[in-house]
């Protein structure tokens, strides 16, 4: 059966590019993709904090069909939590999808999957949806335990979701191994791990809310091995990190149904 998932590719641009930066390459990105484009595929970018304000007004202004991201939030709406940023303020300006649970903010920010679960709720609270990231280490590949891992993030990030909250939910399956290395997994071996994501999903709420989770491949994906890995059944769509910085590039990301 083909799946009635709409695709969606995120731009991830990390801690790179200022407003004047940010705006240059949402422009060039706008001008690399056509109303096609738009019609297959959903597209997201996330740029830091100090650009957020800038690119939501150039997309309102110049009415592109581009959704705003984030990066990363606090799960309270607001209080004394400095440097932080709450959910609140990302819906005021108009941000549709949030990264919840990227592996770098695991590793070097000490988040924790009660914490990335409440960021989860604070996202759906304000209207936004979650992309929450899972994804094993190479010690854990190695060691045979992906599933394990990926499956308890999942569980942990998802707890006390209601059915119809977690079908309209976006999963990232980022293998820690493959981002920022150039190394991206075999799109057999995604397939699978995102596949049991699937399943697992189904197992806790339901049928309807598997089939309609978008679930991402992350990690390495570049225009040269976009199409592969979208041509998988339960791969829904790229969170891209290093390309997404390239208009070019993340707009052939964008048209990998046009790669022959
Ligand atoms: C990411 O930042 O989530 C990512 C997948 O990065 P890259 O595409 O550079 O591997």
């Amino acid at each position: 059966m083909t799946s009635t998932r709409r695709p969606l590719i995120s731009g991830n641009w990390k801690m790179h590019l200022n407003h004047f930066e940010a705006i240059s390459l949402l422009q060039k990105l706008s001008y690399a993709l056509t109303d096609a484009d738009h019609a297959a595929v959903d597209v997201c970018v996330h740029p830091p904090f100090t650009d957020l304000r800038s690119v939501q007004t150039v997309l309102d202004i110049d009415d592109i069909p581009i959704a705003l991201g984030a990066q990363h939030c606090h799960d309270e709406d607001s209080g004394a939590f400095t440097g932080e940023v709450s959910p609140a303020m990302l819906a005021k300006l108009q941000v549709r999808y949030v990264i919840v649970g990227h592996s770098e903010r695991r590793a070097l920010f000490g988040e924790t999957d009660a914490g990335v679960n409440s960021k989860v709720h604070a996202v759906l609270r304000h209207g936004m949806t979650p992309i929450l990231a899972v994804g094993e280490t190479l010690e854990q590949r190695e060691a045979g335990a992906t599933t394990d891992v990926v499956l308890g993030q999942l569980s942990a990030g998802m707890g006390g979701l209601k059915r119809e909250q977690a079908a309209g939910l976006v999963v990232a399956y980022e293998p820690v191994w493959a981002i920022g290395t150039g190394r991206v997994a075999s799109p057999g071996d995604a397939q699978e791990v995102c596949a049991e994501i699937r399943r697992q999903v189904g197992e806790s709420f339901g049928s309807a809310a598997a089939e309609s989770v978008r679930i991402q491949y992350g990690g390495s994906v570049k225009p040269v091995n976009a199409a592969d890995l979208m041509a998988e059944p339960d791969i829904d769509g790229a969170l891209v990190g290093g390309a997404s910085l390239d208009a070019d590039d993340f707009a052939r990301i964008v048209q990998y149904r046009l790669a022959s």
